[in-house]
């Protein structure tokens, strides 16, 4: 098992990304809607892994837009976009924000730019419940 830990810039959100690859193996993708690209936002998923997002109490915002069909964390701290979460029948699953958290294993790598402009709602859902991470999110005040 990996265990990879981040934070947003001021810290009041936390990551620990689980996964039984190496962060060199897992993806790095730039997707290019209008949102991602105003945050420069390099995402990872790992379907096989864990994420567990911890945010302060009332640290995360959550922004929607077009679709309106997941969730975009954003700290209402310091304004990183952390990750973007999405309620399924199957739980929680989410993308992580590499760049935004400042992930280790990722330094000095190019992401590969996504568009999906064309998908269906019904298609969204598919790619997001093969690719996303399972997810648990946890308001709590940090412990340190
Ligand atoms: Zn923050």
């Amino acid at each position: 098992m990996t265990e990879l830990a981040g934070h947003c810039h001021c810290g009041a959100i936390r990551v620990d990304l689980e996964t039984p690859r190496q962060a060199a193996d897992l993806p790095l993708r730039a997707c290019q809607c209008s949102f991602c690209r105003r945050h420069g936002a390099e995402t990872t998923s790992d379907p096989a892994g864990r994420l567990h997002i911890e945010a302060a109490p009332g640290a995360a915002n959550r922004y929607r837009f077009a679709g309106r069909s997941s969730d975009f964390l954003v700290c209402a701290e310091c304004g990183v976009y952390v990750a973007a979460t999405l309620e399924t029948d199957d739980g929680l699953i989410a993308v992580l924000n590499v760049r935004g958290v400042d992930l280790p294993g990722f330094e000095g790598r190019q992401a590969q730019p996504m568009i999906y402009d064309d998908e269906t709602a019904g298609e969204r859902l598919a790619r997001r419940k093969a690719r996303w991470t399972p997810a648990v999110f946890v308001e709590t005040n940090p412990s340190a």
